[in-house]
């Protein structure tokens, strides 16, 4: 056919291809089924659906579709087909393939198919001390550091930046210390148990801080907004599976590994560290930068299990990575006082909802939702996702606080828990959690509005921390009206559109330490409460039952992402302000959530380790 030269090889990828629920074999198989060859030979309009070969089709992409616009709810898939394959098996699809036009969105050539690798396997293969594609060095001749020995390097916090920092700069050959002032996964699962069950808070072994960072006991979403098919993610997520991740995520419209999975994955990820030489010490906080004409010479951690009163210890490197998290408000204290350049940032307060796992499959899936309440599981249980603006006004008849907001829901966690996230027991701020399954009665999910700098004036005098103490007087306000003991303030949403306190037994909650009836209206200034009592309202137009008289609201949601920025070189990623220093991840505020952190971790490796002279190329 003409014009369909040089098209024997290379791959087409064919997007939106829909199979009926009622025909799919379900949400974890991500095989070639009947169904879906019906689907292919639609698409590339081949005659006989069954004479195509499974082995020249791969599924990239599945999800489960159940809007209401839809006839009946599909999973739809993205799937590459291999011409050189396809021909080789059935070469009577030729005169099909060669007519295949590209059409944006739906079919697209791609002369070769691109192997992103996992990071693991592609630095093992090329930090063997030879030139190669990467640009690896053998020797290190680089400005920063002498030639005989290896560059030293702290990495501050083992959440998923400080983590893929340490990986890529330890695979590259640095002398790596990762330091994380809470417990290995193991001792932290029994710190969290004695949390839920005695209401101990171990102020340095809870839900933010702890192998892993603030995502372990989480639902573990492997969501992102920073493009799902971009290298960096994608060799991050090929990192996850490499370390234990089932390989579904890599294929999931909405992967999510729950904190069963997490575990072990981090347990791999931290044997593999070891293995490389990067020295972990867990229980080791990190209190003071040593700087020496604006240049960090190293660090001072206090190490809980050093002897007492030889508990402060002071170490140099070459670099520090600053991987803290966001819930680090002493470390974010210390950088103010080595005047680090930082500036308050947007972020988003409100509450946790909660309804029966049930009620949000009916309102999402109606028919199928009987097929989900079976537990059959092929059908995954039902979520959603929301943005409203609210308030929409002329914005020059107004004072900035006034003007539209958006409101959203964040985090959902279908079939999760509610969970305790404080790291102080004066305040009380919560998330949501699930297992892998997502079995639990329950779906939960943040309602919050987006605030700005503007908003934080009555904390101004608190400079670049403005943001962190209006995240802490609702945390104490909300601490106060669960009257304490980790009690968690709530109200019936019904009542709280209505501004009245439910007076009626609250309906039950998967929040383990337990929920108080409070006046939540009140607990937010009334441009938060009215944004978010507006926008439930017209949450409920769009999903009918939505408020419901068994949906709890509690209270509060206030660490949403990065109060504050911490100010850096876009190539080098070092401070603006204190050399030697590499403020990485969601704490300084670069990102929101897992796969984000984990990217900008290991970017920063990458950046870091071309200072160090380990590595000269471009990645
Ligand atoms: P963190 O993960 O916060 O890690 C920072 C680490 O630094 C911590 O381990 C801390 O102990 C350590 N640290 C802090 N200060 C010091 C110090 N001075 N010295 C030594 N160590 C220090 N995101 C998603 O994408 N999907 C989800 O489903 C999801 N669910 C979540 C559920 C919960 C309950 C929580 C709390 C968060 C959730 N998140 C989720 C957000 C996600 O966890 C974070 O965005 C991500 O972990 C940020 O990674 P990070 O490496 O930047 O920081």
């Amino acid at each position: 056919v003409e014009g369909s030269e040089g098209r024997e090889s290379g791959y087409w990828r064919l997007s939106k291809l829909a199979v009926p629920a009622s025909d799919d074999p379900g949400k974890d198989f991500t095989g070639i089924s009947l169904p879906l060859l019906q689907a292919i030979a639609k698409a590339i309009k081949f005659p006989v659906a069954s004479m195509l070969p499974d082995e020249a089709f791969t599924v990239i992409r599945k999800s489960f579709d159940a809007r209401k616009v839809l006839k009946e709810p599909q999973f739809t898939y993205t799937v590459d087909m291999d011409v050189k394959k396809l021909l080789d098996m059935e070469p009577r699809a030729w005169d099909f393939v060669a007519r295949l036009e590209p059409k944006p969105g739906a079919v697209e050539y791609m002369p070769k198919e691109k192997l992103a690798s996992d990071l693991v396997s592609m630095l093992n293969a090329t930090n063997k001390g030879y030139d190669n594609e990467l640009g690896i060095r053998d020797n290190h001749n680089g400005s920063i550091c002498p030639q005989d020995k290896k560059p030293r390097v702290a990495v501050i916090g083992s959440g998923p930046s400080g983590l893929f920092a340490s990986l890529v700069l330890g695979e590259l050959g640095a002398e790596v210390t990762l330091l994380e002032r809470g417990q290995p996964v193991e001792q932290r699962g029994r710190d969290i148990g004695a949390l839920a069950v005695r209401r101990i808070l171990q102020s340095e072994s809870n839900f933010c801080f702890g192998e892993g960072g603030a995502g372990t006991w989480s639902d573990g979403k492997l969501v992102t907004r920073i493009g799902r098919n971009t290298d960096g993610v994608q060799a991050v997520m090929k990192t996850f599976v490499h370390f234990g991740a089932p390989p579904n995520i890599l294929v999931d419209g909405k992967p999510h590994l729950g904190t069963d999975k997490l575990v072990p994955l981090l347990r791999n990820f931290r044997h593999h560290l070891r293995e490389l030489g990067v020295t972990i010490r867990f229980n080791a906080r990190v209190d003071d930068l040593i700087v020496e004409d604006g240049q960090v010479k190293g660090i001072a951690v206090s190490d809980a299990e050093l002897q007492p009163g030889s508990g402060i210890q002071k170490l140099s490197f070459d670099a520090v990575v600053l991987a803290v998290g966001h819930s680090a408000r002493d470390t974010y204290n210390m950088l103010q006082q080595h005047n680090v350049d930082m500036s308050p940032k947007s972020f988003a307060v409100g509450l946790r909802i909660e309804h029966p796992q049930e009620l949000i499959n009916s309102i999402q899936y109606s028919e199928l939702a009987a097929e989900v309440q079976k537990g059959r599981g092929r059908i995954p249980v039902a979520d959603y996702k929301i943005v409203k603006s609210v308030g929409e006004k002329d914005a020059e008849e107004l004072d900035i606080a006034e003007q539209s907001r958006s409101c959203y829901s964040f985090c959902m966690c279908p079939g999760g828990q509610v969970v305790l996230t404080s790291t102080d027991p004066s305040e009380l701020c919560i998330n949501g959690m699930s297992f892998s399954r997502r079995a639990s009665k329950w779906a939960n999910s943040a309602l919050v509005v987006t605030i700005s700098s503007h908003d934080f004036k009555p904390f101004q005098s608190h400079g670049p921390l403005a943001g962190v103490e209006f995240q802490r007087e609702f945390e104490r306000r909300a601490a106060v009206m669960g009257g304490g003991n980790f009690v968690v303030p709530a109200q019936r949403v019904t009542d709280f559109i209505s501004n009245r306190l439910s007076v009626s037994t609250l309906p039950p909650s998967s929040y383990r330490l337990g929920v108080r009836p409070a006046k939540l209206h009140e607990l937010f200034p009334p441009y938060i409460t009215e944004a978010l009592q507006q926008s439930i309202i017209m949450i409920d137009r769009e999903m009918p039952g939505f408020v419901s008289s068994e949906a709890l609201l509690h209270g509060v949601e206030t660490r949403t992402s990065s109060p504050l920025q911490i100010s850096r070189h876009g190539e080098t990623y070092e401070s603006t302000s204190l050399r030697g220093l590499y403020p990485i991840g969601e704490g300084a505020g670069y990102a929101g959530g897992i796969l984000s952190a984990a990217v900008d971790g290991m970017y920063c490796g990458f950046a870091l380790a071309k200072q160090l002279s380990l590595f000269r190329g471009d990645i």
